[in-house]
């Protein structure tokens, strides 16, 4: 498979109707998680009797690689490993090493809700992990006990913030999902500790995940009432973005305290410029967010997928309100298999029941899209499929 990639054309990378090219790839890693986050893994959901992906169910590490490589070839140059939490997956840093040694692949990050950070930092960055996001909702025990729901410190998460930036796994993101009623007064005393520290602090609007975390539009602080309070205390000026499909909007403060980030998912959807797609911890391949169906990715490595050449004309992707007319038809995407030089050529193709998505601080639109799926979001069935 790879070397069939590897012999097409280099820079022809899969693109879109909509001229996005795909740079940008989420890998879950497992849907296991050891917090029980409000907004993501309420417990009555995620409770003892719920069914997690089975061992064999998951992609192997060398899988995984398999598949990042031919995505490298494909043009994706990110790679942010997420899952669940991705430090309960046993030895991932074996896995870094692996997704590290591709060539051509320019940046390698994991979103971490750091309550394993401490030990693994310096594994992790010898593994050949770039950087880390680090979740954390407020720097007050109270607040964030109750977000994650396991009465877990703040204490921990910031001694997992200080190892990875002493062992250069910079610069540190850290993502705060902003809950009207739940953290939104944590904002400022967020933005104050991690002002001038180098590290980004990125607020998140919170976003539907289907049916799971009784989601209510209330409940959403929009980005800019943040950034309207933080810029009234340190002010505040807009920075470009990185890269095109950057999600968050970037501020820096005009002391030159640093920057912050505002990821306004809900408020103001970011599909036009999506470049990302997401790989599930049990193989399948989700172009959108809200897609309801994934490409079971799994099944073709496990019954031997016959490499077939990535040429001719680019892929057929379908524009928001597009000719597929299913659940995700409100965002345009890629479609690896449909491409008239297609990646892959499947035995047999199963259909996935359950939208599974990646890195949530980078998805969007939540009810806010018209089209999506009223019990899309995260995962209709299981968010931490997703992550
Ligand atoms: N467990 C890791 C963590 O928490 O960082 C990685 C997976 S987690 C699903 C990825 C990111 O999604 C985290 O920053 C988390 O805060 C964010 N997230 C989860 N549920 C969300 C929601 N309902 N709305 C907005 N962001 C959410
Ligand atoms: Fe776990 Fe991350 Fe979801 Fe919180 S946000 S429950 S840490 S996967």
């Amino acid at each position: 498979m790879e070397r069939a990639l590897a012999s097409a054309d280099g820079d022809r990378s899969p693109g879109d109707a909509l001229g996005r090219p795909l740079r940008d790839l989420r890998i879950s890693v497992t849907d296991r998680c050891n917090f029980r986050c409000v907004y993501c893994m309420p417990k009555e959901v995620f409770g003892r009797d719920f069914q997690f992906l089975k061992r064999e169910e998951l992609l192997t590490f060398e899988e995984i690689a398999r598949l990042a490589r031919v995505f490298v070839a494909c043009g994706v140059r990110k790679i942010r490993v997420t899952g669940g939490e991705p430090l309960v997956r046993r030895n991932v840093e074996r896995l870094i090493e692996q997704l590290a040694g591709i060539d051509g692949l320019r940046d390698l990050t994991m979103t971490t809700n750091g309550s394993l950070l401490a030990s693994k930092a310096r594994t992790l960055r010898e593994a050949g992990l770039h950087r880390v996001t680090v979740s954390l909702d407020s720097l007050e025990d109270d607040v964030f006990q109750a977000m994650n729901d396991v009465d877990f410190p703040v204490a921990q998460v910031l001694g997992g913030i200080e190892a990875a930036a002493r062992a250069a796994l910079t610069p540190v993101k850290v993502n705060m999902v902003v809950k009207r009623g739940g953290n939104e007064h944590s904002v400022l005393g967020m933005a104050g500790h991690f002002r001038g520290t180098g590290h980004v602090l990125r607020f998140i609007e919170y976003m539907d995940v289907g049916t799971t975390n009784g989601w209510r539009l209330e409940e959403v602080v929009p980005a800019a009432e943040i950034v309207r309070s933080i810029d009234a205390l340190w002010p505040l000026e807009p920075v470009e973005p990185n890269y095109r499909g950057e999600v968050a909007g970037r501020y820096r403060y005009r002391d030159g305290a640093g920057e912050i980030g505002v990821i306004a998912s809900v408020t103001q959807p970011f599909c036009r410029d999506c470049t990302r797609a997401r790989l599930s911890a049990d193989g399948r391949l989700y172009t959108c967010l809200f897609a309801s169906r994934g490409h079971d990715l799994r099944s073709l490595l496990r019954g031997g997928a016959r490499p077939v050449r990535l040429a001719g004309p680019r892929p057929q992707v379908s524009a928001p309100g597009g000719r597929e007319g299913g659940r995700d038809r409100g965002a345009p995407h890629h479609h690896l298999d449909k491409a008239d030089g297609p990646l892959l050529r499947a035995p047999h193709r199963r259909d996935a029941s359950a939208a599974q998505g990646g890195d949530v601080a980078d998805r969007g639109l939540a009810r806010a899209h018209p089209t999506a799926d009223p019990r899309g979001g995260f995962g209709s069935v299981s968010p931490t499929r997703s992550r």
